[in-house]
């Protein structure tokens, strides 16, 4: 059965004859299958299939218990090197997968390195960093891939009569005159609609065709210059010093203030890497959120790009995977995962925000995408680039001491200047809403100027609780024991750790009272209390719920980039990223529970936010100002980074940091353990514990466990959830006390009772 696509990408398998008993040949596989268990698998390889070299990194058919899964060949061997395994049970592969689509050596490498380090087994490892499609059994019968051109030229009038007709699909048409050959998935992610390009496709504009298929070869007119800038000082003797190790390994850090012109920085870098005929992959943390960052490179480079992100469907990612494979990507554009792009000829890595808390992945394979792209990066001797106004401290740390090469851009490049912050203290003032009086006049002259407003609250929904006015009843979400969330327009309550969802009681089930309402404030709610305030504003909300339905989000940022709207409400969604030129005042309305939690990270990822919000005010021409509400302004957190700004504060948190032996002057590592039972995940991580610190040679003084202890979050969907925490002098007596952890786990008698997991380097303790 072999089935091949006239694209050229030919996919086909060989399953050779299932029914017959295959002699045993001499050779052995150590195959990687997705399956939980923390080692490879040695299988046979028959003879009926030993026709071609069997190759590292390829994809075959095993069979395991009653069923059949994909694996990959790790290694092969003459002969059986574990004298555990009885030659004689050995099973044989099913099949060999002969499309060539193996992955090439040195990303195998890079995927055992990251199994070790996370200590995760390599067969899910290897698994999540291959496209779905890769992993079925069943293959893909890969149609070509459609791009977009324009097949006629408006002329003036048509063009001015589309413009006032349908002004997108006259954006659409400037756009693919300008840059022919867009796909689908690019065209979606700059906010365009199928819609809109249909239009266009039936008018006989813009025309289809199968994207041409070889391999990417630069040219010096793939580089548009138009707007290219002219660099400043700092920027251009950071492109220098990129430009100078091109050819070597070196982490570089750019810690420059929103605006400061971090991307032209990138922008200019891949230029010269490009014209070395090496590929640049470029990870960012969001792309669906933020149209502007594919633009400005689409803008800049006519050269494939592709994308890679989860908005993507699963052939669109593997048409992403394949154009990398096969070397017809000059850049890849993508979210965490694409850190694994089987690009061959990779020349440059960029983490964009590299701060962002969306890099680790959070279950499963617990990977941070910018730690393993500095891996990838040393491994192949290029250079990597971690760019963010508010860098982690981890990377700061690095930074400083000087392992990375550390650069700073210190203002804003081109005319807008750094907005500046203020703090408004609610303990002394008369409330509406969640609105302090000061914070109602500095709106009122901001919109009276004509300007754009935007307002910070990270909490989504009409109130975060329900209850009853007569007996204080408040609706409980049972599997978590936290309150509901009151979502008023779904009449729903939602658990928002959970996503139980129940609908809105008429009554107190507990006193029969009629009389509930909600408690505290959410997006929803605030949004009509806006809307009361200033009647003749419009005010536009964005956050999860009021942008689910497709193409809603970039509707929105249109409408608020066209001033339709001047009051702009949302959570972090609108943090990230966004370029508002008219907005000119951000109101930030709760910082405080950062101030007081119990996860030591929370300070850093409260300005981390706060400083990114206020990055959305003044980017232009107009200066801008943030005010941000606080009970506590006195606290000395919030008057460090207010007076002094992120890079003060973030390296006083260092010191903290270090005075504290927390990270990065230590290394953790987190055993999560959970059950429908609370004894059981105890008394697992308690025997784990015990055992451990009797049989340990590590010194306590060099690593230590704290716990087990009720994670600060204990019940989540019915499941309670213990922590054990390892903090250890250096990751590599890490790196050896979790490896005696894990050999002693399976011997407590709770082993079986309990759902466990490691976390190497937790960024999340509170749950
Ligand atoms: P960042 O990525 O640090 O937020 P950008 O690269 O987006 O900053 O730059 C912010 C703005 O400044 C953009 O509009 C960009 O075009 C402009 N810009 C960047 N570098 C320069 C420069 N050297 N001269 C003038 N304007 C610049
Ligand atoms: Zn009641
Ligand atoms: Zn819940």
């Amino acid at each position: 059965m072999a089935k091949a696509t006239d694209s050229g990408q030919n996919i086909a398998i060989h399953l050779e004859d299932l029914t017959l008993i295959v002699p045993a040949s001499e050779q052995y596989l150590q195959v990687a299958i997705p399956v939980p268990m923390r080692q490879s698998f040695t299988y046979l390889l028959p003879a009926t299939l030993a026709g071609n070299p069997i190759q590292i990194g390829e994809r075959v058919i095993v069979p395991f218990g009653p069923r059949q899964l994909i694996g990959i060949v790790l290694s092969v061997s003459d002969t059986l090197t574990n004298s555990d395994i009885d030659a004689a049970k050995l099973k044989a592969i099913i099949g060999r997968v002969s499309d060539n689509y193996r992955l090439n050596d040195k990303l195998l490498t890079l995927l055992k390195q990251a199994a070790s380090y996370y200590h995760h087994p390599i067969g899910d490892v290897i698994q999540q960093s291959l496209p779905v499609l890769l992993r079925k059994i069943e293959q893909p019968n890969l149609a070509p891939e459609l791009v977009y051109h324009c097949q006629q030229e408006l002329p003036p009038e048509a063009l001015t009569k589309l413009e006032k007709k349908a002004p997108k699909q006259a954006q659409l048409y400037q756009l693919l005159s300008q840059h022919p050959k867009l796909s689908w998935p690019e065209l979606r992610t700059l906010a365009y609609s199928k819609a809109q390009l249909n239009a266009l496709i039936d008018k006989d504009i813009v025309a289809q065709a199968p994207r041409e298929l070889k391999p990417y070869q630069y040219c010096a007119d793939d580089i548009n210059c138009d707007n290219k800038h002219t660099l400043s000082a700092e920027q251009a003797v950071i492109v220098a010093g990129l430009k100078q190790r091109l050819n070597q390994f070196s982490c570089h850090l750019v810690e420059g203030v929103t605006g400061s012109g971090k991307t032209e920085v990138y922008l200019q870098t891949i230029e010269a890497v490009l014209a070395n005929d090496k590929q640049v992959l470029i990870l960012v943390p969001e792309i669906g959120l933020t149209p502007q960052t594919l633009s400005r490179f689409e803008q800049r480079f006519s050269v494939p790009i592709y994308l890679h992100h989860s908005a993507l469907n699963d052939t669109e990612r593997l048409t992403t995977w394949l154009a990398a494979h096969n070397d017809q990507a000059a850049i890849v554009l993508g979210t965490r995962s694409a850190v694994f792009s089987p690009l061959n000829k990779l020349g440059l890595i960029i983490i964009d925000e590299e701060h962002d808390g969306s890099f680790k992945q959070q279950d499963s394979f617990r990977y941070h995408a910018r730690d393993i792209a500095i891996l990838r990066a040393k491994q192949l001797n290029i250079p990597i680039v971690l760019g963010s106004a508010t860098p982690s401290l981890e990377s700061l740390q690095n930074g400083l001491s000087g392992k990375y090469i550390h650069h700073q851009l210190l203002s804003r490049a081109g005319v807008s200047q750094q907005a500046k912050l203020a703090l408004l203290n609610v303990a002394e003032q008369q409330m509406d809403n969640g609105l302090s009086g000061s914070l109602i006049a500095a709106m009122k002259q901001t919109l009276a100027k004509n300007e754009q407003v935007l307002v910070f609250l990270n909490r989504r929904g009409y109130a975060p609780a329900l209850s009853c006015n007569e007996c204080h009843w408040r609706a409980d979400c049972l599997r978590c024991n936290k309150p509901y969330t009151l979502h008023f327009g779904a009449q729903q309550l939602i658990c928002h750790h959970c996503g139980d969802q129940q609908y809105l009681p008429r009554q107190c089930p507990s006193c029969g009272s009629i009389r509930l309402s909600g408690l505290g404030l959410g997006t929803e709610q605030l949004e009509l209390k806006l809307a009361e305030l200033f009647p003749e504003h419009s005010v536009v909300r964005i956050d999860r719920d009021s942008t689910k339905r497709k193409g809603e989000l970039a509707k929105r940022l249109q409408a608020i980039n066209d001033k339709e709207h001047h009051i702009l409400l949302g959570t972090q969604m609108l943090a990230k990223g966004h370029h508002f030129p008219n907005v000119t005042l951000v109101a930030i309305l709760e910082v405080d529970s950062a101030l007081f939690s119990f996860d030591f990270r929370a300070p850093e990822h409260m300005a981390q936010l706060l400083i990114q919000v206020a990055g959305r005010s003044g980017r232009a021409s107009k200066p801008g100002q943030v005010l941000i509400q606080s009970q506590y302004p006195e606290h000395p957190l919030l008057q460090d980074l207010v007076n002094n700004g992120y890079q003060h504060f973030a390296r006083y948190a260092l010191t903290e940091r270090q005075q504290a032996q927390l990270p990065p002057h230590s290394f953790q590592a987190l055993i999560r353990a959970d059950a429908n039972y609370p004894s059981y995940p105890e008394k697992f991580l308690t025997d784990v514990a015990n055992q451990f610190r009797q049989q340990t040679a590590i010194q306590a003084v060099d690593c230590w466990l704290a716990g087990p202890m009720p994670a600060a979050m204990e019940k989540k969907a019915g499941k309670y959830r213990y922590h054990l925490l390892v903090q250890a002098k250096s990751r590599k007596l890490r790196h050896r006390a979790i490896t005696e952890l894990l050999a002693i786990a399976p011997s407590s008698e709770s082993h079986n009772k309990v759902r466990w997991s490691v976390d190497i380097d937790p960024l999340e303790l509170t749950w």
